[in-house]
């Protein structure tokens, strides 16, 4: 078998509402789908991580870098096909754009090699550990308005979250300590004193900060800190880690296994978030995970993005071991964005419904069986809003 093109899909609308994280606001949301079509028939599609103008931009890595270098290549080699990309190119950039480029193409080439065995990508990375997993829905977006009006749309915002059925939730800080702690504080009202709730500050904080902020969430119980402070600052995340008892995670914006080493030897991590779309891959995220694994770290996966993303997301944690295991092992959950996104409800032929699975079956998701990733995308929604074409 042979590849014999790859196209980009960059996909956008405009949102209902402008939310924000730490770092901005959006009002457009996007997605970048990869189709990689063979000699054979079959296609693959994966999923890069990076929204507006960085789609736009990794569409250009993706068919003008990537392309040529594996045109005509096995796509069922795709160890093979990922070191010779990633060592053409790691002189240019061994993580950012060129790994969520990487990580699109990589995805597609396992969804190709699990429709030619006809098995589903949980079956070919070595079975399911679990037949479904909880899912927790973040919510709480930074919106622009006085702190207050902001800290009662969040109470009230958590509590439909949670009557909605999902089994924890998270939230949004951004507006500096004092502030962020007067939201916390409105989540854990809306919730009640037994649900879990996390908080996530897009590495907004100074050290000093993220511990203020630390431990008022020891106080009101948060289940973990995500991305405190700058993924780079790996001292940070490791003062943290032994200064506070909350559950200090991140990861999202660490690319490769080399990256991940540094990072879990310095110890700075409870709970780690892989981004499989960003970081290389299955591939790569497979060799991520053992790291984890052999650092005793507990993953549970970062997940943003279309249904194609999050279908992958629910093999890979379906073929993920327990740690360390027990009669009632420790489980890793779907993270899932509540608020509007059509390219993870509308694009699938068959969607995967995942917020009725969470109504229906007690904040929990089922595993995708089909082969591959197990989900197609419908061309007529793709050509819909595409921008690119
Ligand atoms: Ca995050």
């Amino acid at each position: 078998m042979k590849i014999t093109k790859i196209i980009s899909h960059v996909l956008r609308y405009d949102m209902p509402e402008v939310l924000g994280y730490s770092q901005q606001y959006y009002d457009q949301r996007t997605a970048h789908l990869v189709e990689v079509q063979t000699d054979q028939g079959i296609t693959g599609w994966g999923e890069c991580f990076g929204p507006g103008n960085v789609a736009i931009s990794n569409k250009s890595i993706v068919e003008t870098v990537i392309q040529p270098i594996i045109l005509g290549l096995d796509p069922v080699d795709r160890d093979v096909i990922w070191h010779k990309v990633y060592n053409l190119l790691r002189d240019h950039g061994q993580g950012g754009m060129p790994l969520q480029a990487l990580s699109g193409v990589d995805i597609a080439l396992w969804d190709i090699a699990g429709k030619l065995a006809d098995l589903p990508l949980h079956k070919l990375l070595g079975g399911a550990h679990r037949t479904s997993v909880p899912c927790y829905g973040y919510g709480m977006m930074l919106r622009d308005e006085p702190v207050a009006d902001l800290a009662a749309r969040f109470e009230e915002e958590a509590a439909r979250i949670k009557d909605i059925g999902f089994s924890a939730t998270k939230m949004k800080t951004g507006f500096g300590p004092k502030s962020d702690v007067q939201l916390c504080e409105a989540v854990r009202r809306g919730v009640g004193d037994e649900y879990r709730f996390m908080v996530d500050a897009n590495h907004a904080y100074t050290t000093s900060d993220a511990f203020y902020v630390g431990r008022a969430l020891e106080e009101l119980d948060a289940y973990w800190f995500e991305e405190p402070v700058a993924p780079e600052d790996l001292d940070g995340y490791a003062e943290l880690r032994r200064g506070l008892t909350v559950n200090i995670v991140g990861g999202e914006a660490v690319f490769n296994r080399w990256n991940w080493r540094i990072l879990l030897e310095r110890r700075g991590l409870d709970i780690a978030q892989p981004e499989v779309c960003a970081l290389g891959g299955i591939s790569e995220y497979t060799r991520v995970l053992a790291l984890c694994h052999a650092h005793f770290t507990p993953v549970v996966n970062h997940v943003w993005g279309s249904a194609i993303a999050v279908a992958t997301n629910l093999h890979l944690l379906a073929a993920m071991p327990d740690l360390p295991g027990s009669l009632h092992p420790w489980e890793p959950m779907l993270e899932f964005d509540t608020t509007d996104n059509r390219f993870r409800d509308e694009l699938l032929t068959a969607p995967l419904n995942i917020q009725l699975q969470v109504k229906n079956n007690a904040g929990r998701v089922s595993i995708p069986e089909g082969p591959g990733i197990g989900v197609e995308p419908d061309r007529d929604f793709i050509n819909r809003f595409r921008i690119d074409a």
